[in-house]
């Protein structure tokens, strides 16, 4: 892999192509930083701008948290300038990154713990708790759905992009800096738009909004951390009691994740579902839209008078 950099720092001053997947640039001599999934590609698209070639691992409209790599996929990740990624959501990609060329969002931010209640799904169902990865974490994973937070993250990561490459550090940080003025505005929005609401308890099947509520003092009521476990009968009846205890209206679910879970919850509580995007995958517009498009839906779930 070693040689394979060389060879490709090599490739900046002649114009031989390099082999495709095995080479620490692009073709055109610019930095290859792989991000593992959309939150983070978005982020590294603006970060890096024209300076870097920047891919991302997951597919659209792919649920993250259980993707399978292929060799290529790994060969990509062991070989990019830059691996951008978040311990705990992807233990594929969590196994495959080298500890030089990759830069966990996780080490930026202040982490916060996983809910109370995940870990009690381990071992349940055919998957191990080790074999997930998820539940043995000491911190949540979702830590870009706190627009503040991921300024923070931006702003690391131009400084890392800088290291990696001397020679566009400036355009680099610039980037940064534009980019975590953006998420620090959104960030002003949400605080501004979630001030004053009848309630500030969310309910969740997929538990990804724990640095949302921590940022703007709500209340998440998750089902599960990870969107691919079934919840026990136990678990939908204690979050039921919990939800018609807090006057919840709205159950929230995802594109991705069958709403099955979330509309059982809600004809139990008598409330009704509706969608609010962990951004895990590409949404319709990009994460900026997208989370707003958030802030809309929980102004309206949770009666928040802006
Ligand atoms: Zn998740």
């Amino acid at each position: 892999m070693r040689a394979g950099g060389l060879l490709a720092t090599a490739a900046l001053f002649a114009t031989a192509a390099c082999g495709a997947g095995a080479a620490e640039t692009a073709p055109d001599g610019k930095p290859a930083v792989v991000a593992a999934f959309y939150p983070l590609q978005w982020l590294t698209e603006q970060v890096g701008g024209s300076d870097a070639q920047v891919s991302g691992l997951t597919p659209p409209g792919v649920e993250p948290h259980d993707v399978e790599l292929g060799i290529q996929q790994v060969t990509e990740l062991k070989n990019a300038t830059l691996a951008v990624y978040v311990k705990g959501v992807q233990p594929a990609v969590d196994e495959a990154v080298e500890p030089d060329t990759s830069f966990d969002a996780a080490t930026s931010v202040a982490t916060i713990p996983v809910g109370e209640h995940a870990g009690e799904h381990a071992g349940e169902g055919e998957e191990s708790a080790e074999e997930h990865g998820h539940e043995e974490l000491p911190y949540d994973p979702h830590l870009w759905l706190d627009p503040s937070r991921l300024a923070t993250v931006a702003t690391k990561l131009g400084e890392r992009l800088a290291t990696a490459d001397p020679a566009h550090a400036q355009g680099y940080k610039d980037r940064a800096a534009k980019t975590a003025a953006a998420l620090t505005a959104l960030d002003q929005e949400f605080a501004k738009g979630l001030t004053t609401c009848t309630t500030r308890t969310l309910v969740t099947a997929h538990e990804a909004f724990g640095y949302l509520s921590d940022r703007y003092r709500l209340k998440q009521i998750g089902i599960t951390l990870d969107p691919e476990t079934e919840p026990s009968p136990a678990r939908l009846s204690e979050v039921a009691k919990l939800a018609k205890a807090e006057g919840v209206t709205t159950i929230f679910t995802e594109a991705l994740v069958s709403p099955k879970v979330a509309e059982v919850l809600a004809s139990q509580v008598g409330a009704k579902t509706a969608v609010l995007d962990p951004l895990e995958s590409k949404p319709s517009g990009d994460y900026l839209s997208a989370m707003r498009d958030n802030l809309k839906t929980l102004q309206t779930a949770l009666g928040c008078t802006a």
